[in-house]
């Protein structure tokens, strides 16, 4: 059933990339990225914390219609927290999307869903977006505790937030066992996990809120898979890693519709 939510396509960037390399991709895409691809989805890049300033000043400079965006942020809005980037820093540099919850804030940097919640929050009070990621590991999959690993994450990083918010936030399911693996879940499984992630939004926040909230897939998109993904009923759009560092293919990935 066709659905009025603009898909978002988001290039997270992870470690990559010092501010010189990151103007050099940010100007490729705004040529290679039209007004047509641009009326069709909305585009997202999330640099390292380091290059924001310099894209925020080229971005403008040469009116490029490409979103901003964090790949992480604590809650507080300041204080003594030594090598932490604050939601209205990030929000002052013209940031509109901050990815909370990723796989590797979780996995390596020991990320709960309880911290989740709060930068939820903390990026909604900055006047931002987040884009929550969830997703199962390749184990919790073959033991079928994928559904219940996926409504334990969104229920506990949504805990408390408003229904309107829910609503207007982006939720990003992102299978582990695909993320730089190479491996891409098959769009029937995608499919079934992002309708999942929907249902789950449905029964705790409501209609409305499911019916708005953009649901993202990641996990090794490339150009040769995202039309396929993207025609899914419930995929809103996609997180991109590997492939959003290579101009030609993140434009693609942009353009699926025409692929
Ligand atoms: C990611 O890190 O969010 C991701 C989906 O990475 P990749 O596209 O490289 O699998």
């Amino acid at each position: 059933m066709a659905n009025d939510r603009k898909p978002l396509i988001s290039g997270n960037w992870k470690m990559n990339l010092n501010h010189f390399e990151a103007i050099q991709l940010i100007q490729k895409l705004g040529y290679a990225i039209d007004d047509d691809d641009h009326a069709a989805c909305d585009v997202s890049v999330h640099p390292p914390f380091t290059d924001l300033r310099s894209l925020q000043t080229v971005l403008d400079a040469d009116r490029i219609d490409i979103a901003l965006g964090a790949q992480d942020c604590h809650w507080e809005t300041s204080g003594a927290y030594t090598g932490e980037i604050s939601p209205t820093m990030l929000a002052k540099l013209a940031v509109s999307y901050v990815i909370v919850g990723h796989s590797e804030r979780r996995q390596l940097f020991g990320e709960t869903d309880e911290d989740v919640n709060r930068k939820v929050k903390a990026v909604f009070k900055a006047g931002m977006t987040p884009i929550m990621a969830c997703g199962e590991t390749i184990e919790e999959r073959d033991r079928n505790m994928a559904e219940t690993v996926i409504e334990n994450q969104i229920l506990g990083g949504l805990a408390r937030v408003p229904a309107d918010q829910v609503g207007a936030m982006v939720i990003a399911y992102e299978p582990i066992w695909c993320i730089g693996t190479g491996v891409t879940a098959s769009s029937a499984d995608a499919q079934d996990m992002c309708a999942h992630v929907r249902s789950v939004v449905r029964t705790k926040f409501g209609d409305e809120a499911a019916d708005a909230v953009r649901i993202q897939y990641g996990g090794s998109v490339k150009p040769g898979n995202a039309a396929e993904l993207m025609s899914q009923p419930d995929i809103d759009g996609a997180l991109v890693g590997g492939a959003s560092l290579d101009a030609d293919d993140f434009a693609r990935i942009v353009q699926h519709r025409l692929l």
